[in-house]
């Protein structure tokens, strides 16, 4: 299909369908998932990619209140899920959008307990456990189950989950991982003591569900993989066959020569030393694209790979079209995707450019339109 634009993002949710089913297939039975949509889909747009997955999972997991309302918005009915600290402005709209959060300190947990009561409802909430990664949620301490188990108590609290978040399970040696699975399993234990059992237990991102059946307890929580990327060069990609599901494509604006001595864009840190033919492609890092790519960079062009020259501005940046002699303006640029026989992914991107592969899917401007295959 060939679409009108500077530059447009292609979504296939075909391809994140297959990725849910293949990760299914990966899963013990019985287990859930739990789609995680924050960042705007990972730059895909929440809404469509969170109907496209509603058959196969429980409930959706997002980063802010915010997200979680615009889900509600849209008409999605399952659970949501806040994984962070919601602030207590962000109080009233839980309870009145019905979206969980993540809890793990008893002062939040009375002050959301009463307004739920005073709004006749229970709010609900998973209690987050910090076994490694030294970011939110309680120490796996006796002193700490306690203060969970009087949260447990309170009349306008429903637990519904308590979670743990992974901090190498994208590593090839999983020791670190299994050692906060046994810390995870200790605070269930230290729970159950008390006489309680929570009723979703879930620690695996995507790592998880591709390397660590054993960590896919009554739910998983698959972020990057719905996408079809993989979190890690680490992981293994044999047994669940992700399908890339975003593409970035925009066109040639100009074609032109330069002599030798020439220079190519701010600053001029590329200077032709011969003739030679470049192209402008209309993207910049206003657009997300990295400006870390500038000189280093490729993008695709009649199905031949062309190199970035200099820096990337903030709309467009120059590539080399010297050995693609048929090159001219109009034709389509891949930025992100396939055209022929290559494909630039955003792994590669990432490596050229010393980023990280999820910043930039998350960072595709807003200025990009999406078009839903
Ligand atoms: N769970 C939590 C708490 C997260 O913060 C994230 C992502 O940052 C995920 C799950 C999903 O991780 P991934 O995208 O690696 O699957």
């Amino acid at each position: 299909m060939k679409l009108y634009s500077r530059v447009y993002e292609t979504v296939d949710l075909d391809a994140i369908r297959h990725n849910m089913e293949a990760m299914k297939a990966n899963l013990k039975d019985g287990t859930r998932m739990i789609g995680v949509v924050k960042s705007d889909g990972y730059g895909h747009g929440a809404v469509p990619v969170a109907w496209a997955i509603d058959p196969y999972v429980w409930g959706y997991a997002v980063a802010t209140v915010e997200e979680g309302v615009i889900l509600r918005k849209h008409g999605i009915r399952k659970p949501i899920l806040v994984l962070g600290v919601v602030p207590y402005e962000g109080y009233g709209l839980l309870v009145e959008h019905g979206i969980s959060s993540a809890v793990f300190q008893l002062k939040r947990a009375e002050r959301l307990s009463s307004l739920a009561v005073r709004e006749g409802k229970k709010a609900v909430i998973h209690l987050v456990l910090d076994t490694g990664m030294s970011r939110i949620g309680y120490p796996v301490t006796e002193e700490a189950a306690k203060e969970a188990a009087t949260i447990c108590g309170l009349p306008g609290i429903e637990v519904e989950g308590l979670f743990t978040h992974f901090a190498k399970a994208d590593e090839r040696d999983k020791k670190a991982t299994d050692h906060q699975l046994e810390q995870y399993q200790k605070f269930v234990a230290m729970l159950a003591d008390r006489g309680i059992t929570i009723p979703m237990l879930h620690c695996s991102n995507s790592a998880g569900i591709l390397d660590l059946q054993r960590a896919n307890l009554h739910a998983v929580r698959a972020g990057i993989s719905i996408y079809g990327i993989y979190p890690s060069g680490e992981v293994d990609r044999d047994t669940v066959k992700l399908r890339p599901a975003m593409e970035l494509k925009s066109f040639i604006s100009y074609v032109k020569k330069i002599g030798p001595g020439t220079s190519v864009s701010y600053g001029g840190t590329f200077t032709a030393d011969r003739e030679m033919t470049v192209a402008t492609v209309p993207v910049g890092y206003g657009d997300g694209y990295p400006r870390n790519l500038s000189g280093k960079g490729e993008v695709l062009i009649r199905g031949q790979r062309a190199r970035i020259l200099g820096r990337v501005c903030m709309d467009q940046f120059m590539v080399d079209v010297t050995g693609i002699h048929e090159a001219e303006e109009e034709d389509e640029v891949v930025l992100i995707g396939r055209q022929g026989k290559e494909e630039i992914t955003v792994e590669d991107l990432a490596m050229a450019g010393g980023g990280f592969h999820y910043e930039i899917v998350c960072d595709i401007g807003k200025r990009v339109p999406r078009i839903y295959l």
